[in-house]
């Protein structure tokens, strides 16, 4: 009796051990999403579409046909936000590849176009913004 109240005991303490773990996981990541969520809203569906269309496939090598992923041109790990000015389609390939390096180093490692790329950027971004009067 006396036995058995101790390994309930200890198998209270684990539990509570455990839950305590989950909560601070759990926590973590409502905290990760709740970040990804402020930032994600700047982008809106429609200016992904039409940041697709401008590229007209992967904004480093050109690639068509795979699903293009968003990619930030400045990583997030490196202050980029999820904005229009610094979203680019990029096939699965050069996203996976290019992770959180810095754009410019990483197309010249590549051997991409990286004075084609930057000058497309600019281009998109210029053209989308609205006429002054
Ligand atoms: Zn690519």
């Amino acid at each position: 009796m006396r036995g058995g109240a101790a390994a309930a005991a200890s198998v209270g303490r684990t539990l509570a051990g455990m839950a305590v773990s989950q909560t601070r996981r759990a926590r973590a990541s409502r905290e990760r999403k709740r970040r990804m969520d402020a930032a994600e809203n700047d982008l809106t569906a429609l200016e992904w579409s039409e940041i697709r269309a401008a590229w007209g496939g992967c904004a480093y090598c050109g690639a068509t046909g795979s699903a293009l992923q968003k990619d930030c041109v400045l990583p997030l790990s490196r202050g980029g936000r999820y904005t229009v000015e610094n979203i680019v389609p990029a096939c699965r390939s050069c996203n996976a590849s290019k992770s959180n390096d810095e754009v410019t180093g990483w197309l010249r490692r590549k051997r991409l176009d990286e004075r084609a790329f930057l000058l497309r950027h600019r281009a998109f971004l210029d053209g989308r913004l609205p006429a002054r009067e």
